[in-house]
């Protein structure tokens, strides 16, 4: 059980480095310069190719980093759990169609909390439209503030992204911590449990079996007897 849980953190991890994600949206730093069509292309869903605007296409970033807008979000289904003979799915589990890794998805009376939007793309959407300076604020389609473009909104993005890797990280040790302990549980506890309800079987059998065998041999011995009379 632990070798198949290793194999599988093992394999999400060869995956999320082997897997080149075909959008990449954090590729340009602030001094670089990119191209109109690479900044077209990376404000666009890259699922439904629908260009990413504050109002319906409002881009949400997943913990991966890659983003997707909203309606691809609550499109994806829910992250199937495979236990032992069942799978179960997972709703407010949704696994990243580009690197497959899973993020937190909560939907709240029709609005999506989590994932949080993507600022960076949202002010680079404002910035391609010519509309800078133009908006203070802007509402979207949960009647929430989207951005007004403050100094440190980059940054603070950031800065969550950043958050968000180092939590998926700790709910990776967590899960490791987890499937430890119950390694160590069942070395200490299920196996010799196992082990004395086998010899408890044992020790009954062979109590019931005593007397069977007594009673054969001598109905054989009295057997053997009888015939030898018969004989002679
Ligand atoms: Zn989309
Ligand atoms: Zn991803």
């Amino acid at each position: 059980m632990w070798k198949l849980a290793s194999n599988a953190i093992a394999g999400i991890r060869s995956k999320k480095n082997s897997d080149v994600p075909k959008q990449v949206f954090w590729e340009c730093s602030d001094d670089e310069v990119c191209s109109e069509a690479s900044r077209d292309e990376e404000l666009e869903c890259p699922i439904c190719w629908e260009s990413f605007n504050i109002v319906e296409n409002v881009p949400y970033v997943l913990w991966c980093g890659h983003s997707l807008c909203k309606n691809c979000v609550l499109g994806l289904q829910g992250s199937v759990l495979k236990l032992a003979t069942r799978q179960m799915r997972i709703p407010i589990v949704i696994s990243c169609p580009w690197c497959h890794q899973l993020s937190l998805r909560v939907v709240y009376k029709g609005n999506l909390k989590f994932p949080s939007k993507n600022f960076f793309l949202l002010w680079m959407v404002e910035s391609f439209n010519g509309n800078e300076g133009k908006l203070d604020h802007s509402f979207n389609s949960d009647n929430q503030s989207v951005f007004s473009l403050p100094s440190g909104t980059v940054t603070s993005e950031r800065r969550r992204l950043f958050f968000y890797n180092h939590l998926d990280c700790v709910i990776h040790l967590v899960f490791k911590f987890l499937l430890t302990v119950i390694f160590v549980l069942i070395v200490v506890f299920v196996i010799p449990g196992s082990a004395l309800i086998l010899l408890l079987y044992l020790l009954i059998t062979l109590l019931f079996a005593l007397p069977s065998l007594l009673i054969f041999y001598l109905a054989l011995h009295a057997l053997d007897k009888l015939m030898n009379d018969i004989t002679s």
